[in-house]
């Protein structure tokens, strides 16, 4: 097989890294890649987001696979105009991305099939109009950008003047471009978060193993919201009971909410949850894996990933050929100095070659690039430390270990990845 993947983070690696254990691929371009994806794959300098230069990418190479990593493609059209080519794809068409592509349409879906999530105070278009609804909601209160705002859209208001000052800045100055045009205003849950992910056919689905993201920038969730600082995946993240209640309340009448809203849902289907003490409510709907939750996933994978995507996009996927390697799994992020803010590129990074052969860890690249023979960073987040183990602390250990090993200027990880998990198992909760 040869396959096409879109993308060039972390996530992106970890697909390529597992498609090529696959014996049945022969080649992998990936579009645009990065400084750690061109040692495993044909790194193809194509922006994901681009579908027309994909398109004519694909015209000539004639992938017998696209798996795409990032929104951006899917809710720019892509999986539309590989249909109509009758390509294979794994990913949902322009019309089911809206899940993720518009907090509005996603809200109003979940409210209209009866699925647990926050209460709705009310949609705006105009600034006027949510300024109104303000003095009659409980604070702190959640306000979210309709569309892509590259993880900026989402805001938690402790008050009416931050509020204020938040619909001031993303509908009157449009700070946050076109995504911030319409607003939507909710209810704040509290609780743990847990991203279950599913892959679907559009008929059957099978479940990923669970994971939980780190998305603030500082150990104790302290410091402005990342892409993404860290997860991990362990079994024990999701008891029996929790995993029925996922199934019954939210993930089947995700489903069959699709199928009556004439959607056919193809792809993968993120869905980020709050457990809270009334039971599981969906935070948002993302129409592709994670990231870093892939990394954790796809570590912990047991099975062809080429054969089981390529059922997915065909509409044969086979549930029971998803298997998981028992235990547990860790991904911790690298960053730049700075980020999510300003943050400098073009830092040497070192150690790469003395993690490269530990059992276990997987190195897996996100801003990085080959600058000559070296590997320089370039971009917020930098590399992600993966490692896979029995249990949950041998693969923090594992992934920590290894992360002492590299060094780049600026360089920072948290140090508490998984270590609430762990916590709680000590004390017996
Ligand atoms: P979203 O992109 O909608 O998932 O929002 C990003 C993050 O904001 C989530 O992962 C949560 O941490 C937080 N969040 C979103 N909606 C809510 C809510 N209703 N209550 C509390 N936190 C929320």
């Amino acid at each position: 097989m040869k396959i096409l993947v879109l993308g060039g983070g972390g996530r992106e690696h970890a697909l390529v890294w597992k498609l090529i254990e696959s014996p049945r691929v022969e080649k992998i371009w990936c579009a645009p890649g990065n400084g750690g994806i061109a040692a495993e794959a044909e790194c193809v300098a194509i922006d994901a987001g681009d579908v027309a230069a994909i398109v004519a990418f694909a015209e000539k190479v004639h992938p017998d696979l696209t798996i795409v990593g990032p929104e951006l493609p899917l809710v720019n059209g892509l999986t539309d105009a590989f249909r109509q080519r009758n390509w294979a794809i794994v990913g949902p068409l322009q019309q089911a991305a809206q899940l993720e592509g518009s907090k509005i349409f996603s809200k109003e879906f979940l409210v209209r099939h009866g699925i647990p999530t926050a209460k709705m105070y009310g949609t705006f278009d105009t600034p006027a109009e949510a300024y109104k609804a303000l003095p009659s909601v409980a604070w702190p209160a959640v306000i979210k950008a309709d569309g892509l705002c590259a993880g900026k859209g989402v805001f938690l208001a402790p008050d009416f003047a931050a509020a204020t000052d938040f619909i001031e800045r993303v509908m009157e100055k449009n700070e946050l471009g076109p995504g911030g045009k319409r607003i939507l205003l909710e209810e704040t849950l509290e609780g743990e978060e847990l991203s279950f992910i599913i892959l679907t056919d559009g008929n059957r689905y099978a479940p990923l193993v669970p994971t939980r993201d780190h998305k603030r920038v500082f150990d104790g969730d302290q410091g402005p919201n990342t892409g993404g600082m860290g997860a991990y995946s362990s079994d024990e993240l999701l008891p029996d009971g929790l995993r029925e209640i996922i199934r019954s309340r939210i993930v089947e009448p995700t489903l069959t909410g699709l199928a009556a809203d004439s959607i056919r849902y193809q792809g993968f289907l993120y869905i980020g949850l709050m457990l809270t003490k009334s039971g599981p409510k969906v935070l948002e709907f993302n129409c592709r894996l994670g990231d870093p939750e892939a990394q954790a996933i796809l570590a912990r994978a047991d099975f062809d990933l080429a054969e089981v995507l390529t059922d997915a996009a065909t509409g044969c996927l086979d549930p029971t050929k998803l298997r998981w390697k028992p235990g547990a799994s860790a991904c911790l992020v690298l960053t730049s100095g700075g980020y999510p803010g300003k943050f400098e590129s073009g830092k040497r990074i070192e150690g790469l070659t003395s993690v490269a052969h530990i059992t276990g860890v997987k190195m897996l690249h996100a801003g990085t690039k080959l600058a000559g023979e070296e590997v320089v960073t370039n971009g917020g987040r930098v590399l992600g430390v993966t490692a896979a183990a029995a249990a949950l602390e041998d693969s923090l250990a594992l992934a920590y270990a290894a992360a002492s090993r590299i060094h780049f200027e600026g360089m920072h990880y948290r140090k508490d990845i998984g270590a609430h998990a762990t916590h709680l198992k000590a004390a017996g909760d």
